[in-house]
């Protein structure tokens, strides 16, 4: 069947563009283990979530059991899954009543894995200023999906004067989605604010719904901020990286996301057999449970990792790269006044550096490569035999800002 859009106050846009969220591979070391692995920094536990997936309850397509198998695979610590209340392709072959199935088939599926899995949904809009409508947007640690939706059969004519559907399949999709998008996107977050969801923006740069590419807020968006009813924001989605939504995330106080949004299989979207990974947020919890999670991302607490990349506030890319990297010895070669540093990488990234000292490097250029569980070894010219090395570095992989990097200083006493 073909959608027919009657109306020019166009707010649905066809059903085939609401799928998204596959990538190319981002490969970066082919024989890499897949568990992803992070040093805690000092007095925080590093949570390593993904609260954006889907499954066959909406447009996803594989059952609850594989999401948890892939998440324990990769080594995740958190996971959501987070269907489409409203577009329900499956709807005709798997309709459910209850909409917290998805969270309760996760919950069983994880066993006796010490992974936690959060009950969570996408509230489905299109993003439209004129409609009040924000795009998409991830509702987690909610209570009842089954509130965050309404289905009002006594809308439909009113829904069919904006769009026309057959009574196919496809229609019955169309007029379900069509329903559904007409009751107001700020009624369903406030429900699940009221729940206690911490709630994020998905994909703002998404060019199905901004055909620039690039994320800008509309007054629904702010009146959503003012009024602490969003609270974070997606700045990497999949493949997509926006510098744009970063930027608003700073200005506007949003904690920093990264989510896969997988609907197919990890294996395919990312390759994590040839040493790939899917984007993950990076919680700094003061504890592994629900509470302290929940609590560190309403403190702003993450750091996203993407392909090699880290992207966060400052405070917390500083607090992370700081337990990933360490000189682990600094010690003169002979009576020479030429150090030899060996600096450690405790995490599952590589890390590019740029020796921003004073000092000369006399094996290497001033670009500094150490692959993930790594050690590389620099010969520094100090020029007389110090007691202490203080190497100024640029962390290019470490982003802290558009176009910003982190600046660290790695310490060591000599021996
Ligand atoms: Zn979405
Ligand atoms: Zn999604």
């Amino acid at each position: 069947m073909k959608i027919f859009l009657i109306s020019l106050s166009l707010i649905f846009f066809p059903l085939s563009l609401i799928s998204h969220g596959s990538v190319g591979s981002s490969a970066h070391k082919p024989d890499a283990p897949r568990h992803m692995d992070f040093p805690n920094p000092k007095g925080y536990v590093t949570v390593i979530s993904d609260l954006h997936t889907h499954t066959a309850f909406s447009d996803g397509h594989v059952w609850p059991p594989i999401r948890i198998e892939e998440a324990i695979r990769d080594g995740l610590d958190l996971i959501s899954l987070t269907e489409h209340l409203e577009y329900q392709p499956h709807m005709q072959d798997i309709p459910h009543k209850d909409r917290n199935r998805p969270f309760k088939e996760a919950t069983q599926a994880t066993g006796k894995h010490d992974l936690l899995v959060i009950n969570g949904a996408e509230i489905t809009r299109e993003m439209n200023k004129d409609y009040n409508s924000p795009g998409h947007i991830n509702a987690v640690f909610i209570k009842d999906a089954n509130k965050l939706y309404k289905f009002d059969e006594n809308k439909i004519e009113e829904a069919s004067n904006l769009v026309k559907w057959g009574q196919d399949q496809e229609g019955k999709v169309m007029e379900f989605y069509a329903v559904t998008n007409l009751w107001p996107a700020e009624n369903a977050i406030r429900e699940a604010d009221k729940q206690g969801a911490f709630l994020f923006w998905n994909h703002p740069s998404w060019t199905a719904q901004r055909s620039d590419g690039i994320a800008i807020l509309d007054p629904i968006h702010e009146k959503l901020i003012n009024e602490k009813l969003l609270h974070g924001i997606e700045v990497i989605n999949g493949g997509f990286y926006s510098e744009e939504a970063f930027q608003i995330a700073l200005d506007n106080k949003l904690t920093v996301m990264g989510t896969s949004d997988v609907h197919n299989l990890i294996d395919w979207d990312y390759e994590p057999h040839s040493g790939g990974h899917r984007p993950v947020t990076l919680i700094l919890s003061k504890a592994r449970n629900e509470d302290s999670i929940k609590s560190a991302l309403f403190s702003r607490r993450t750091v996203v990792w993407y392909k090699d990349l880290l992207i966060g506030e400052e405070r917390n890319v500083d607090m992370l790269v700081k337990a990933c990297l360490e000189i682990s010895s600094a010690s003169y070669m002979y009576s020479s006044s030429v150090l030899r540093v060996r600096i450690k990488n405790n995490s599952d990234t590589k890390f590019t550096l740029k020796n921003n000292s004073g000092f000369t490097i006399a094996n290497d250029d001033d670009y500094i490569e150490v692959p993930p569980q790594d050690t590389v070894t620099i010969e520094v010219n100090t020029l007389e035999r110090l007691s202490k090395i203080d190497l100024d570095l640029q962390v290019l992989n470490a982003i802290t800002a558009p176009k910003e990097n982190l600046s660290l200083t790695l310490s060591k006493r000599i021996e």
